[in-house]
């Protein structure tokens, strides 16, 4: 396992791209083993950085798709794989990665893996929603409150707009939490792996989605306020009453279900 981690000092983490790379060969496998992926499937790995998870995860045999911002990261990447076939490297920003081509142009859906940037976690997360089509599953390392709030349950203080986005479309599993200690520089949170899988189906009645996620902000600006007040500006009092939501009460208390029923009184049609 170690020779699949660099043996010498490679470039300095840089922080603007949240770079902690992970160097516990035990904590590497537990992750891939997660993500239990094998030859017939492609993998997108996100910010690969110095190749921790990419040695082990292409040796399952897995068509593998690097995405990573950092040009002198990627360039290595490039060189250790270039008599690699079944991997493919990618320099760029993740944000502006178009998974549904890729998955289009191999007819496959993606098996989405990444020891996530901390500072891209939530976009990527919201970003994400709306390419689940081509999404098998997602095993993602985030920082432990991100992690707290994609399984959140309602009436918590960690319920809220990322929870109830996500939770709609997507199961969520909470897998492990990982020390600082594994990661070089360590950062100053604790770590938690999840795995995302899309939903057969949406939670509640089918909606239009920017809808959904417009009444959910909306809904969530005000975290304070009754739903009455929050979504005052839709004039929503018949929409309550039909969706059965009292408006009396406060948006984190709301299941994403609930949400999606509110949409569909506020948008009918
Ligand atoms: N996977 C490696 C590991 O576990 O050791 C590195 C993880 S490090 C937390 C995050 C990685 O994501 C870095 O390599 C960083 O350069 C890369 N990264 C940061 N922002 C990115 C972005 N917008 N798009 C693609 N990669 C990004």
């Amino acid at each position: 396992m170690a020779s699949d981690l660099p043996a010498t000092p490679l470039s300095r983490a840089r922080k603007r791209f949240g770079q902690h790379f992970l160097h516990d060969p035990a904590i590497v496998r537990r992750i891939v083993n997660c993500v239990a992926t094998d030859e017939g499937e492609t993998v997108v790995e996100i910010g690969p950085g110095r190749g921790a998870l990419t040695g082990l995860l292409a040796s399952c045999g897995a068509q593998l798709h690097l995405v990573e911002i950092d040009r002198e990261l990627a360039g290595d990447l490039m060189v250790r794989y270039a008599e690699a076939p079944a991997v493919t490297v990618h320099t760029g920003d993740v944000l502006r990665f178009d998974f549904t081509a890729l998955a289009g142009q191999l007819n496959t859906r993606l098996v989405l893996v990444g020891n996530l940037p901390y500072n891209i976690a939530s976009p990527l997360l919201i970003a994400l929603l709306s390419v689940l089509d081509c999404v098998d599953r997602a095993i993602f390392m985030l920082q432990r409150e991100v992690a707290q709030r994609l399984a959140a349950m309602p009436g918590s203080r960690d319920y809220g707009r990322l929870t109830v986005m996500v939770s709609r479309l997507c199961t969520v599993e909470i897998l492990f939490d990982v020390r600082p200690g594994a990661f070089r520089p360590p950062p100053k949170v604790d770590s938690t792996l999840v795995r995302l899988c899309p939903r057969i189906a949406p939670l509640g009645p089918p909606v239009d989605s920017q809808a959904y996620s417009q009444v959910v902000r909306t809904a969530f600006s005000q975290r304070r306020k009754t739903l009455r007040n929050s979504l005052r500006s839709y004039h929503p009092d018949l929409a309550f009453k039909e969706a059965g939501i009292d408006p009396g009460t406060r948006p984190e208390t709301l299941s994403a279900a609930q949400f999606a029923q509110l949409t569909a009184a506020l948008y009918p049609g």
